[in-house]
């Protein structure tokens, strides 16, 4: 069984005129895996990775995250199975800028009711992880778009999340930065067995990644394995 499982997931937003996001998707992701979501703009990536990460609920359908039908979950067992075991990293940082990085790493554990000794030295480690540890006292103001992406991916990850779900990380990134954030989530994925579910429009992504799920008009077009 997959840690991610979803079948004839539809989601139509309503409106004057209902536009039809997904039609019907059908999907394993294996515990461990870095998978790519791929394909046009406006071909329903985010809604798709929204649909897996408990963002957002599908009109049709059935997703089991780590064995556990989260769709027959009430709004606070959502809200707690997303705490605990989800971590999301997104285009922009939504980093506190008058926190320093420490601080805006341990905020999911604080909320959590962890002891301040205890997030603070977990928070510590996944700055370490990132390879901030050095900068785990600086300001999120003072810190490279880069730095700032990788305290985030910190933050994600910092309840020990299952799955880390992320929608275009890099696009705000240059190119060097990119490549810094590519291959952390790769070593992530190698060291930590860390699942992660990725959207990307960025080709050279490819190369990070164990299996890309190319989507077109709403739908699964075909499955491209990278690496193995
Ligand atoms: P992608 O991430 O691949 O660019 P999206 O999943 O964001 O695509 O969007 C897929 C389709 O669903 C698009 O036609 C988009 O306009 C529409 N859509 C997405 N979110 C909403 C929303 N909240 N309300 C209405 N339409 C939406
Ligand atoms: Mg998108």
């Amino acid at each position: 069984m997959g840690i991610i499982e979803a079948a004839g997931l539809r989601k139509t937003f309503g409106g004057e005129v209902p536009v039809e996001a997904l039609k019907g998707v059908d999907l394993v992701i294996e515990e461990g895996e870095f998978v790519g979501i791929m394909g046009p703009s406006g071909s329903g990536k985010s809604t798709l990775l929204h649909m897996l990460a408990l963002l957002d609920d599908p009109t049709a359908g059935r997703v089991v995250v780590d064995g556990t039908d989260v769709l027959a979950l009430s709004s606070i067992q959502k809200t707690s199975f997303r705490l605990n075991k989800l971590g999301y990293v997104f285009q922009e940082y939504a980093l506190l800028p008058e926190l320093n990085a420490l601080e805006n790493v341990y905020l999911p554990l604080m909320m959590l009711g962890a002891p301040a000794k205890d997030y603070e030295k977990e928070a510590l480690e996944m700055m370490e992880t990132v390879g901030l540890g050095k900068r785990a006292k600086h300001l999120i103001s003072q810190m490279s778009g880069g730095e700032q992406q990788r305290v985030a991916i910190a933050r994600a990850l910092v309840n020990r999340s299952k799955i880390l779900f992320a929608d275009e990380p890099c696009a705000n990134l240059d190119t060097r930065n990119s490549e810094i954030v590519m291959k952390l989530l790769r070593q992530l994925c190698d060291e930590r067995r860390q699942t992660i579910v990725m959207v990307t429009h960025e080709p050279e992504h490819r190369q990070y990644m164990d299996r890309i799920l190319w989507i077109k008009d709403g739908a699964m077009e075909r499955e491209e394995k990278c690496r193995k």
